[in-house]
């Protein structure tokens, strides 16, 4: 079977800088994969790699087969690859609504009425807050309306960097409790996270990036369950 996405042996570099060293990993259809790693280690930019920003200065990147290494951000945004950038960006002048149609950009607007109300089921505080502006929006509201923004493009990947950076427990359980029914639609998610926790909890497999290498991968019990994953990234425990 051919994986949603592989990575076969990625270097990425920033000018004389190695961020990516020989990355390989899969992410087959309806799968929830986790990426977890230090600050640094190099989530983001495996992440970013996929648009091509960075581009891959060695190595492969399929997708269904065919290597986007080499493609531009929009022709791999209008393939069915959606992503919810670190630090929510939304534009914060505008609309909850105008936000959402923003993100139908990459595929046209037909089914935009019908989506939006889709993004109001999944995430009820958007409807109630359809006209305000994103910027006068709690942190977890602006992390759901970029999820939402994301998925506006009927993505078959949503790729997401650190959706609980900066929240508070009880949003990041209902931001995961969200993703986890995202996930049981079908969806395959890539999710780059330093909350181990939660994310292998939601994950089927995780890796583990360390100073832009990926030293382990397993399933997310299996990752939970190992003594270094846990000393390094879950405080011991
Ligand atoms: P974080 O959680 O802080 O986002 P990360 O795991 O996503 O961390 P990256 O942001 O991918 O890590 O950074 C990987 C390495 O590449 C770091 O050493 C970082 O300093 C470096 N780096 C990232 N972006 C650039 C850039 N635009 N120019 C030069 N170096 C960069």
């Amino acid at each position: 079977m051919t994986a949603l996405l592989e990575f076969r042996e990625v270097d990425v570099f920033y000018g004389p800088i190695q961020a990516l060293h020989k990355v390989s990993l899969t992410i087959e259809e309806g799968e929830t994969v986790a990426l977890i790693g230090a600050n640094g280690a190099g989530k983001s930019t495996l992440l970013m790699s996929i648009f091509g920003q960075p581009r891959a200065a060695g190595g492969q990147i399929l997708y269904r087969g065919q290597d986007i290494s080499r493609k531009s951000a929009h022709f791999v945004a209008s393939n069915g690859i959606a992503q919810s950038p670190e630090g929510r960006r939304v534009f914060p002048d505008m609309s909850v609504e105008e936000n959402l149609l923003m993100g139908t950009i990459p595929i046209g607007n037909q089914y935009a009425a019908e989506d939006m109300q889709r993004m109001f089921e999944l995430f009820p505080v958007l409807k109630e807050r359809r006209n305000q502006r994103a910027m006068t929006m709690s942190g977890g509201e602006q992390q759901m309306l970029a999820i939402a923004r994301a998925l506006m493009s009927r993505p078959k990947l949503l790729l997401l960097d650190e959706p609980s950076l900066g929240l508070a427990p009880l949003v990041v359980r209902q931001i995961f409790q969200t993703l986890r029914e995202l996930a049981k639609t079908g969806m395959t998610i890539f999710l780059v996270e330093q909350n181990a926790n939660h994310a292998l909890k939601l994950s089927d497999r995780g890796y583990v990036m360390v100073n832009g290498e990926i030293r382990l991968s397993g399933t997310g019990a299996e990752l939970l369950g190992n003594q270094d994953v846990r000393n390094a990234y879950l405080g011991g425990h």
